[in-house]
């Protein structure tokens, strides 16, 4: 069978430092003139002093968690029908945007409802516009949602999510700490590199991924290094946005399938959780195309960058082995992991049995 793919990307993105400065004109263009917006709860200053300066902004939220609650979604719809928005805008990091996503899919109903999945989301609702205050998920992009409902973690993948407008203003990263650095640049690569290496891959996403990828390998650890250096941060502002275009149509597989037991039973950020297996699963998918890409971007192979990979985590602080996470259900961790919908669309095929001969490798 010859080529054969469909490719979408219907959200209009606005890149370039300190493009956020163009929000006024932004809406006017869009014809919005009641925007809620919702921000990291660090970021509130700034965004107090962009609502002094435009006046479509009527309201303001920022009571958001790093795993993004429920009740925040709620809360956050609760102000968009009150002060009767006609936009929301959502100023952070993945959480902030997910939980913008979610509120505003939602019609009438209770969120409970819409997280179980007794309610239908609405594709028809107010527009999603983003502006993503870290290097990594891509969510600006992306149809995807993380939502937590007390200590259940879903990731929802919905059209209704979809944002209209990304502003990815790399200055908006130029506070985030070294830790966050590395753990959001991995979470980038990860999504390059399992968009890359999906049973669902296609061209046009591969190039973004490695672009993505050889962006992550020149930049990440300059950003990691010097938070200032506005050079290697809108590199990596691209390299996350490259990244989210990556994936969004492929979507993830075996590692982001195991991010999400490591993050819910041990608690590991999301970005910490990815790397936690990124290099285990560059080894375990190698093949004669990822070696073929690893050489085109100036490396040695594979096993390069999964060597780069683990030394990335070392020097960024993060965790790398089993022994680190308290105590482990090494059991009910494999078996999570592979019961995950996303182990689906990974290139090899790993049971229960692989998976804990994997994390015993990490022990
Ligand atoms: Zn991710």
């Amino acid at each position: 069978m010859g080529l054969e793919f469909v490719y979408s990307q219907p959200v209009k993105i606005y890149f370039g430092a300190g493009k956020l400065k163009a929000l006024e004109l932004i809406l006017e263009e869009l014809g919005l003139r009641r925007c809620v917006a919702v921000c990291d709860p660090f970021l509130r200053p700034r965004l107090e002093e962009l609502r002094q300066r435009i006046p479509a902004i009527c309201g303001l939220y920022s009571d958001i968690q790093p795993n993004p609650q429920l009740s925040g979604a709620a809360a956050l719809a609760a102000l968009i029908r009150e002060r009767e928005a006609d936009c929301v805008l959502a100023v952070g990091g993945g959480s902030t945007l997910d939980t913008a996503k979610f509120a505003a899919a939602m019609g009438g109903g209770e969120a409970p409802e819409y997280f179980r999945g007794q309610r239908a989301f609405s594709t028809e609702h107010i527009p999603v516009l983003t502006a993503p205050s870290t290097a990594g998920t891509g969510s600006e992009v992306t149809q995807v949602s993380v939502m937590s409902y007390g200590r259940e973690k879903k990731t929802i993948n919905h059209p209704a999510f979809m944002p209209k407008i990304a502003i990815v203003d790399p200055t908006l990263t130029l506070s985030v700490p070294p830790k966050t650095t590395m753990n959001t640049g991995l979470d980038a690569l990860a999504h390059a590199l399992e968009g890359f290496w999906s049973k669902n891959h296609q061209p046009i996403s591969d190039q973004m991924a490695r672009q993505a990828i050889r962006l992550v390998l020149d930049n990440l650890e300059l950003a990691w290094q010097d938070g200032s250096n506005l050079e290697a941060r809108t590199n990596m502002s691209l390299a996350a946005l490259f990244g989210g275009l990556a994936f969004a149509l492929p979507k993830t597989a075996g590692c982001h399938a195991c991010s999400y037991p490591l993050s819910e039973d041990y608690g590991l950020p999301h970005g910490e959780a990815c790397a936690f297996t990124l290099d285990s699963f560059v080894r375990l998918n190698a093949d004669p195309r990822l070696e073929a890409l690893c050489r085109e971007l100036g490396l040695s192979g594979t096993e390069e960058l999964a060597r780069r990979i683990g030394a990335w985590k070392k020097l960024g602080g993060l965790r790398t082995r089993l022994s680190e996470l308290g105590e482990v259900d090494l059991g009910k961790l494999a078996r999570d992991s592979a019961a995950h919908p996303l182990m689906k669309n990974n290139p090899v095929a790993l049971d229960e049995a692989a998976l804990v001969r994997m994390y015993v490798a990490l022990a």
